[in-house]
């Protein structure tokens, strides 16, 4: 049996119907999904997941468009994981199809593989030079080993640096502006380290032992993984709406008490949404990125060289993805998606897709973090909440983590 979105889990529950459960999750994203299941399942909890959006799977969601082609609706998601614990919980509710990420981006209309390694090196210069640095970068690195590009341009070597001149111009710098509206200086280093220097032939985005697609689709993984007789689902239902907080002595200062529905309530809040929104954002809006997504159809399966093409010095896209690449559709149509990143002004409008990190910004979720810090049943989780920028497999973790602390081992 897997879950459906019937008459039951679309109806609103009512206000003392909720008070009845022994923890409330608020998103049904990869975070807020995890938990609930771990909360009820092993921690034998009756749990109500509320989500308020009309569905589950949260930024992971995917649909057919109208011509039948699987889509990503907020972008897309590859599942990959250095994890072995995290592989095997989600395979219990998914089966994989085999599928390595790679991408490359367009630099003045020539294709190199990102991230930039040995074979980037041969296309972007000539025979001899290409050699020389294929040798260079070896020696002074080893096969197999990733540079930061920020570390890349300290080198003592001046043919190292004068290589990562190349590949910061021309694969980070206009890329990372477009994405952040700040250069690779001013956003958290971790950032552009996720896609570092590769001194390898290896074209895959990702080196993680396990990879892989959901092999029907992520809101198919999630009916399953949210198909316990513990769990209720509500979505369509904000819980803006149903939570409150006893306010501290200054408006600084730590809430004492959580209330639902208007009710004190001291089961289990695991809330995965961002937290200024629940302060009615009386510091101010806390900075996310976020993204519009224009939709190009084809009527053939395929029409990209890659999954992903980066476009790294031109368009105002960063990105344009084809999703039969991922899925592995063959129903000679095609659709593809380009990213426009947007400053996120309106919380009604506008989806919070990335957390900006930088020493600012954290200083600023910092005093959000504050207000509910004392609060000993309340617990904020996942890239909103916690505002940080993680993968599927490390909000999975995370989870999990926070389940074998909540529950005990
Ligand atoms: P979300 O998926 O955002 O879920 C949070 C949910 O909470 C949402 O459904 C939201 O509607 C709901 N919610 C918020 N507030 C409320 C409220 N007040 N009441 C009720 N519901 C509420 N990771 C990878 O590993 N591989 C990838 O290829 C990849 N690609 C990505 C591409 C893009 C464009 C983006 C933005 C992210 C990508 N990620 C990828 C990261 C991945 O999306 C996140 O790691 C993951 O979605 C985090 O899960 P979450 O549950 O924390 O957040
Ligand atoms: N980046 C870049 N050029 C690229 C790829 C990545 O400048 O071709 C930088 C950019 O700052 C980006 C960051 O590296 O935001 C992380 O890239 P990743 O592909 O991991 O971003 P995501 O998939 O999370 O959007």
């Amino acid at each position: 049996m897997v879950l459906k979105l019937t008459d039951a889990t679309l109806r609103r529950p009512a206000p003392n119907e909720l008070t009845a459960f022994d923890a409330i999750v608020v998103g049904a994203g990869f975070a807020g999904a995890v938990i609930a299941r771990e909360l009820a399942e092993r921690g034998d909890k009756r749990v109500a997941l509320i989500e308020r959006r009309p569905h589950i799977a949260g930024n992971t969601y995917d649909h057919p468009d109208e011509r039948g082609v699987l889509i990503h609706a907020y972008g897309p998601h590859i599942f990959h994981s250095a994890f072995e614990r995290v592989y095997t919980y989600l395979s219990r509710f998914t089966e994989w199809r085999h599928y390595e990420h790679e991408v490359l981006a367009d630099i003045h209309g020539t294709l190199i593989p990102v991230p930039f390694n040995l074979n980037s090196i041969a296309a972007s210069f000539d025979a001899e030079k290409a050699q020389a640095l294929t040798e260079l970068l070896l020696e002074r690195y080893g096969q197999g080993s990733k540079v930061p590009i920020i570390e890349l341009r300290k080198a003592d070597d001046a043919l190292v640096r004068e290589l990562a001149e190349y590949v910061y111009e021309n694969v980070f710098l206009h890329y990372t502006e477009k994405q952040w509206d700040l250069t690779p200086e001013e956003i958290d280093p971790a950032v552009t380290a996720r896609v570092p220097v590769l001194v390898d032939w290896d074209n895959r985005y990702f080196q993680d032992a396990y990879q892989g697609m959901p092999a029907v689709s992520y809101k198919s993984l999630f009916e399953q993984l949210l198909d316990h007789e513990n769990i209720k689902v509500f979505v369509n239902l904000d819980a803006l709406e149903l939570l409150d907080f006893v306010e501290g002595e200054t408006p600084d200062a730590p809430f004492d008490a959580v209330r639902l529905a208007g009710t004190p309530f001291e089961g289990l809040i695991i809330y995965t949404g961002a937290l200024d929104e629940l302060a009615s954002r009386r510091f101010g809006l806390l900075p996310y990125r976020s993204l519009d997504f224009v939709y190009r159809n084809y009527d053939q399966s395929r029409v990209q060289a890659a999954a992903t093409i980066n476009f790294t010095v031109s368009q105002a896209y960063t990105r344009t993805s084809e999703y039969t690449w991922l899925t592995g559709q063959d129903i000679g149509a095609s659709s593809v998606a380009e990213e426009y990143p947007r400053a996120y002004t309106d919380p009604c409008a506008q989806t919070p897709y990335y957390p900006i990190i930088n020493d600012e910004n954290l200083a600023f979720y910092a005093r959000y973090q504050v207000l509910f810090a004392g609060l000993d049943n309340f617990y904020p989780l996942g890239r909103l909440a916690e505002y940080h920028y993680y993968n599927i497999d490390q909000i999975v973790l995370r989870s999990l983590e926070m389940a074998d602390e909540l529950i005990g081992n």
